[in-house]
């Protein structure tokens, strides 16, 4: 096998960073743009130069499959490897680099497991280096007395005798592995650090003279960038500090202004489109129906849609609410008020317990007003689905409620008129866009019960009006948190216990066991815990069992007893997350709370306070972190999901909301949005003036800008409504 690394290290290539640290970058990007491209960025990467097949493979785990991928695969963090230090001045337990004389021959050592270690003294002036290599052997015969090298790792010990395992070395000058600012890569196994810095080596050497610059020369300038080519070469292989600083600043203004300008040219397309027609209709009729008055929340987010239904663009709307703020009469209005006009509505629910509620509430009361709903998930038996199918061609069905299986092929509406996604967060633009596809330009609700703070909304949500519900219906009390210690346990149990005397029920989240939520032994982790609260700790209460890997129709069978009040405490893994309604559930305990970002705890709490009792939350956790614990107190401390949010990007990043591609907008690679935001204005502003201008970007000019955001979006055909 050949691959890049073996050619590259071959004794007839010439080293791979040797044109490296002495390149002037700025000019080099100008000169380049004359020359002809040798690859475009659309190259397989199997096709640069000593990647190779293999390689290929491992490198498509990490989503980079063209040259454009790899040079756009940016480093996760960066080691300064300029500075030398001397030995006695090396920082204790850090990785940093000196120069130092082999004062010995090396030795070889046997010890226990048949290793060999290799040993060697190397000096400095005023201090002295014990080295040890371990697997690494060679390095015995390779290394000789009165040679001096760069040693980079990690010192024990003070003072002037210092010890360094496993360092990295090389002559003086060498520049490869020290003396420069080295690039950290996330990796997937069977890459490496040095093997992948070398392949966006040879990517960026590859397409030296591209990429066009997409940001138009007066913005570049009047923002005070960098141009493209010295922000790759240097978010990559910075040649000082100041230069990554100014190639970071650039790559992340250029990521959200292609950003602005994407969702600037969404909104405009979806602008163009003609909405289908509403007639006005009396909503006070609907709500007379209603059990209890909305409150003005409620209402405004009713007004927000009614108003976009009927003003001849498709609604794109946004309704966001904390967690029981009733999102579901907000959407129950606007299927009332589109069935005045005779369009059929979908709901889709991220999971069919929570369709199947949706259902049971909904159903009797549009059955009120003559509306027939009906229920379609992956398991509704074929029968009945070919009823239901039969009734939504025939226009019969004026709501239909359903999980994913609402997208299959088959279903097909007589007047799909609106569509309306349930918590949001879980489907992607794509699955939105699946079900819009359906009817012809329909309206689009989608609810949210993950409060996003709002410089996130501009970004996950730029293509949706928002609707906020800050309301909570009257008479909810606010649920009481408690972050605890596992010396608490036994109180805790007792506590339990006396919810369940009262007659009320407890969920129970079950303690993770590894880094996610998802893991393949969830069903593991969440059975033995139930088992050992059934027969060890109480062996006198109901305890059923509900986690991610059982069939729809077990999970739905243990929610509906649950919600029935045939079990007294429910343990579950987080798939309770989302919505379900219990009202006599009291006391939310959650395990390893600490493993949990906050926003999740909170839609966790969400799921009791839903009734008429005081309610409780309990996170327990024995985490000794100070800003861990301070996470969870802020918790404790307030019900407000929006600061919570803003706590969360905070503390976390925007991960959590970020971190799957689920919002089908483009991955942010260079931007962090917990530090971003300054920036994220400034490109936003920019983005606005020039789309002002030409909001099109049909000018000549412009050209490169659009494309690139084309590809960016994905923006081909029906991406969005
Ligand atoms: P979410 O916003 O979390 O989806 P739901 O729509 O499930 O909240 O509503 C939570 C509970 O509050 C439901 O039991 C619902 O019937 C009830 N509810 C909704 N609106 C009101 C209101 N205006 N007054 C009283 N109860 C309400
Ligand atoms: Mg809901």
């Amino acid at each position: 096998m050949t691959g890049f690394f073996d050619s590259l290290t071959g004794a007839a290539q010439p080293p791979l960073f040797s044109c490296f640290p002495s390149r002037n970058v700025l000019q080099w990007t100008k000169t380049a743009r004359e020359g002809t491209s040798v690859a475009d960025l659309n190259t397989d990467i199997r096709f640069i130069k000593g990647v190779g097949e293999t390689r290929a493979k491992a490198l498509e785990k990490l989503h980079i499959r063209t040259l454009g991928d790899l040079i756009s695969y940016y480093p996760r963090r960066w080691e300064d490897r300029t500075k030398l230090f001397p030995i006695r001045d090396l920082p204790e337990g850090e990785y940093a680099c000196c120069r130092a004389m082999l004062a010995q021959e090396p030795t070889a050592h046997r010890i226990s497991g048949g290793q060999t270690v290799v040993k060697v003294r190397a000096v400095d002036e005023g201090g002295v280096l014990d080295i040890t290599f371990f697997h690494q052997e060679y390095r015995k015969n390779a290394l000789h007395r009165g040679e001096t090298y760069i040693f980079y790792g990690r010192a024990e010990g003070g003072g002037i005798r210092r010890r360094m395992a496993n360092p990295l070395l090389e002559k003086e000058g060498g520049q490869q592995l020290t003396g420069r600012i080295m690039p950290v890569y996330p990796l997937t196994a069977g890459i490496t650090q040095i093997m992948m810095a070398k392949a966006v080596r040879q990517g960026l050497d590859e397409c030296r003279d591209l990429p066009e610059d997409v940001l138009p020369d007066e913005i570049r300038r009047a923002h005070h960038l960098c141009y493209a080519g010295f922000a790759l070469e240097n978010i990559h292989f910075p040649t000082s500090p100041e230069a990554l600083n100014t190639a970071r600043r650039r790559l992340v203004f250029e990521e959200l202004f292609l950003l602005s300008c994407g969702l600037s040219l969404l909104r405009q397309r979806r602008e163009s489109v003609h909405g289908l027609p509403c007639r006005a209709a009396d909503m006070s009729d609907f709500y007379a129906a209603l059990p209890f008055a909305l409150t003005a929340a409620q209402r405004r987010a009713i007004e927000d849609a009614v108003g976009d239904m009927t003003s001849g663009r498709p609604m794109n709307r946004l309704c966001q609410g904390d967690v029981g703020s009733g999102k579901t009469m907000v959407a129950a209005a606007c299927v009332w008020f589109a069935a005045q006009s005779g369009w059929q509505s979908a709901l889709m629910a991220p999971t069919e317990i929570l369709a199947r509620q949706h259902y049971e509430n909904l159903a009797p009361l549009f059955a009120r007003f003559g509306l027939r709903c009906a229920l379609l998930t992956g398991s509704t038996p074929a029968r009945e689905r070919r009823g239901i199918l039969e009734g939504l061609q025939a226009g019969d069905i004026a709501l239909c409620i359903g999980t994913h299986a609402l997208l299959t092929e088959d279903v097909t509406y007589n007047a799909l008129g609106l569509v309306i996604t349930d918590e949001q967060h879980r489907f992607g633009v794509d699955q939105r866009s699946a079900l819009s596809r359906k009817g012809s330009s329909p309206h689009l609700l989608v609810l949210s019960a993950t409060p996003i703070p709002r410089t996130l909304a501009l970004i996950i949500y730029g293509d949706l009006d928002v609707s906020i519900i800050d309301e909570l219906p009257p008479g909810r009390q606010p649920v009481d948190t408690f972050v605890v210690g596992e010396k608490y346990r036994l109180r805790l149990n007792a506590f339990i216990r006396k919810q369940v005397a009262e007659g009320h029920q407890v969920f129970v989240i079950c303690p993770l066991v590894g880094e996610e939520d998802d893991l393949p032994d969830e069903r593991k982790a969440a059975t033995a815990y139930a088992r050992q609260l059934r027969e060890k700790t109480f062996p006198d209460l109901r305890v059923s069992l509900l986690h991610g890997r059982m069939k729809a129709g077990e999970k739905e069978k243990v929610m509906a007893s649950f919600a029935a009040g045939e079990s007294d405490i429910l343990v579950s893994t987080t798939v309770v997350e989302v919505g379900v309604d219990v009202p006599n559930a009291t006391l939310m305990v959650v395990e390893n709370a600490d493993r949990f970002g906050l926003s999740q705890l909170h839609q966790l709490r969400g799921r009791v306070g839903r009734g008429k009792a005081q309610s409780y939350c309990v996170l327990l956790s024995d985490t000794q972190n100070p800003e861990t614990r301070r996470r969870l107190k802020a918790l404790a401390a307030t019900n407000d999901g929006f600061r919570i949010a803003e706590e969360d990007l905070k503390l976390r990043g925007p991960g959590d909301f970020f971190g799957s591609r689920q919002h089908g907008l483009p991955t942010l690679k260079a931007a962090d949005l917990s530090c971003d935001m300054p920036l994220l204005a400034e490109a936003r502003d920019a983005a606005q003036t020039l789309m002002a201008a030409d909001p099109r970007l049909t000018a000549p000019e412009h050209a490169v800008l659009r494309r690139r955001i084309q590809a960016l979006f994905d923006l081909n055909e029906g991406t969005l409504n």
